[in-house]
């Protein structure tokens, strides 16, 4: 199949996602990865700048997984995860609750990363309801970002173009991240706000904002934040999609914190890129609420390929290789190259600041840029061209490599953002 081929082909019946097809009419066609690299189909490789959206952290096609998920094909596709059980899905909920903060327990799996944030909306909207308290409020950090289904977005504030929908969204109140200088009121405002028992839950990407362009806060404050609305008994709902399986150095972002929350959400990388997964986990408090000998009481949400078992063992798979020495090793050594880099470029004339989290690295250009506008365009292309896929979210341009990127790649990246920095 030519390349040219398939980009044309795409556009008769496809209806590609965040995309204006007027605006932007034409699909890279992408034929095979391996590793940290993408070919298109000329052949031409890029590195994956961004893990194709976080996912593939160790490696694309893996043969560790393949061979696992392989097996797992010839054994046991699927069956109905209401009423029957087996052992990926066990063995999964072993490996995962070992690695996850030791206040978790119980185990709620589904599809992807919204409707795991939309599982956990509703069992923080649930619990309330289910103890006979009228809680129908969730609240959010401006500027974060949950989800595209109907509760995840309502949660965001960051879907750009949610005019269609906002009538119909869920109430939402905002606070804004913490910083040293804002906490204070922040807290003292939030305990007032707080006297009226009407918020159910608080959902929030913890230490970074993957869509808000891996914007970053630090623990201290969020720790507050967590205190004083875990003593309102709202409950903490830690997002960490975008967060988790080892990006911030730990395996969760939550792991920096002394607040546990009571919800966690997973996804993208839980199954290391092979299949759609996602969990959304909490602790035995939450699940005791929906304990019941009143049926109606139970949590009566499900998915027809929830817990599916080839997903559950790209999932055992990937949280093995996360906790191979080697696996960590990488970890360490992108977050020592990207401190290096760091050094190197932020007092560059065109980088307004840098910040890092873990393996995840971000600059901000000291120019003034749309998020959809022609100089992202223009920085996109100059990545592309230099087989580079970065995809820079408005005037941020953020690193977030598979684990198993070679230094000789990763510095390729640098000098490709180094030479950016001349064009724009
Ligand atoms: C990507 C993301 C989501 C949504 O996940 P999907 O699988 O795209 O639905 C939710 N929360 C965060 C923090 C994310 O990064």
């Amino acid at each position: 199949m030519k390349a040219k081929n398939l980009s044309e082909r795409d556009k008769k019946h496809l209806w590609h996602p965040l995309t204006q097809h007027k605006l932007h009419s034409s699909m890279l066609a992408i034929t095979k990865a391996k590793e940290a690299l993408l070919y298109d189909e000329d052949g031409k490789e890029y590195i994956d700048g961004i893990a194709s959206w976080y996912t593939c952290m160790y490696g694309h096609c893996n043969d560790y997984i393949i061979e696992k998920a392989y097996k797992q094909m010839q054994t046991l596709d699927q069956v109905v995860f209401s009423g029957f059980t087996h052992e990926p899905a066990v063995l999964l909920s072993e490996a995962l609750i070992k690695i996850l903060p030791e206040n978790q327990e119980k185990l709620f799996l589904s599809d992807n990363g919204s409707t795991s944030t939309e599982i956990g909306i509703k069992m923080a909207l649930q619990y309330h309801f289910n103890q006979g308290n009228k809680r129908p409020v969730m609240l959010a950090f401006e500027d974060g970002f949950h989800g595209d289904t109907f509760g995840s977005m309502s949660v965001s504030s960051l879907s750009v173009y949610n005019g269609p929908f906002e009538d119909f969204f869920i109430e939402v109140e905002r606070i804004p991240v913490p910083t040293k200088q804002n906490i204070d009121v922040l807290i003292s405002d939030l305990q007032t706000r707080l006297k009226k028992s009407d918020i159910a839950g608080f959902i929030y990407e913890p230490l970074v904002q993957g869509a808000a362009a891996m914007k970053m806060h630090d623990a201290d404050g969020l720790n507050k934040i967590l205190t004083v609305l875990k003593q309102h008994n709202v409950i903490t709902i830690a997002d960490e999609v975008m967060t988790g399986f080892g990006k911030t150095g730990k395996n969760f972002a939550s792991d920096y914190l002394s607040v546990k929350p009571d919800v966690i959400c997973m996804s993208k990388a839980l199954t290391a890129g092979l299949v759609p997964m996602a969990i959304t986990s909490c602790t035995q408090k939450v699940y005791d609420a929906f304990y019941s000998d009143d049926i109606a009481k139970g949590l009566f949400h499900g998915h027809t390929y929830t817990a599916n078992p080839i997903a559950c063992t790209a999932a055992i798979a990937g949280i093995e290789l996360l906790q191979t020495d080697v696996m960590q090793k990488n970890i360490k050594r992108i977050i020592a190259s990207h401190q290096k880099f760091n050094a190197e470029i932020k007092d560059h004339s065109k980088v307004a600041s840098t910040r890092q989290c873990g393996i995840i690295f971000a600059l901000d250009l000291a120019i003034k840029m749309e998020r959809y506008g022609n100089l992202r365009d223009k920085l996109f292309k100059h990545f592309m061209d230099n087989g580079v896929f970065l995809r820079p979210l408005g005037n941020t341009i953020y690193i977030l490599a598979p684990y198993v990127i070679s230094e000789a790649q990763l510095q390729k990246i640098y000098s490709t953002i180094k030479s950016a920095l001349e064009i724009v």
